[in-house]
């Protein structure tokens, strides 16, 4: 099929989700890596509420590179993410590895995440794609934009428009950050579809010091918002510890950057 005659291409789509809102600009969704206990979700979403941001992330599934290390508290951080959701009023963005989740998490979720890990995982892709559920699709870290389009029109096409991209960097030789943010995705992205695109800066650069000029980037090229992991205690997290924030590092970036 050519890229014109696509679902997710320009214009095409009518409604895209009443979550995320394109009319109000930049939208930030933040937190932990992993759900690890029920105090560092509460002082997350404190964190967010002090800053009027609304979207909350955290995984409690996850997908680690070793099968030794921390695989998230599942249905226990599901849990610990509807408690915070609905005393913060927060909207709750996480992930599911497997099909047979989608079930039981979305009592507890309101945006499914799929990560890049299973961008090419088509049966998880046709069962997001038979619910209404918003979803956001993260690209593969080795996929084109092409195969990353053709991802989210495999859950467009079996029905769900609620479809939210992320740029989350892909593999490249560069090793000064842990993957490559693809910019050009974004405003290619912008420009031939009507889905709203996000960039994750946390997986992406793998860093914390140089979040703030590639925030700025992302939104000069028009993206609709920013992925941005934080820990009360990055040192101690049980995964990704040197990517993510601590709460002075991103109560600093959040009041530079301006929210609108
Ligand atoms: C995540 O957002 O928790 C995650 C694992 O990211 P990615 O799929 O982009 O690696
Ligand atoms: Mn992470």
């Amino acid at each position: 099929m050519k890229k014109n005659d696509m679902l997710v291409h320009k214009n095409k789509l009518k409604s895209i989700n009443e979550l995320f809102n394109l009319e109000s600009s930049f939208h930030i969704i933040a937190g932990p890596c992993a759900v690890e206990s029920i105090e560092q979700m509460e002082q997350t979403a404190q964190l967010l509420a002090k800053n009027n941001l609304k979207f909350i992330r955290g995984g409690a599934y996850k997908p680690r590179t070793s099968p030794y290390d921390f695989q998230g508290l599942g249905l226990e951080g599901l849990k610990i993410l509807d408690h915070v959701r609905k005393k913060y009023g927060l909207i709750v963005v996480s992930e599911i590895l497997d099909p047979r989740d989608l079930e039981t998490a979305i009592d507890y979720v309101d945006i499914i995440q799929i990560g890049s890990r299973n961008m090419h995982s088509y049966s998880l892709l046709k069962e997001v794609g038979q619910t209404k559920y918003p979803v956001l699709l993260k690209r593969g870290m080795m996929a084109t934009i092409e195969e990353f389009l053709n991802a989210a029109e495999y859950i467009v096409s079996n029905g769900n428009t609620n479809v939210i991209l992320c740029e989350r960097g892909i593999r490249t030789f560069e090793n000064s950050t842990r993957n490559t943010l693809d910019i050009s995705c974004i405003a290619i992205i912008k420009k031939e579809t009507s889905l709203p695109i996000i960039a994750d800066l946390s997986h992406s650069l793998g860093r914390t010091d140089i979040v703030f000029p590639i925030l700025k980037a992302v939104e000069a090229v028009g993206a609709d918002g920013a992925m941005l992991e934080l820990h009360p205690e990055p040192e101690k997290a049980l995964s990704d510890q040197s990517q993510q924030l601590n709460h002075n590092e991103f109560t600093a970036i959040i009041k530079r950057f301006n929210v609108k």
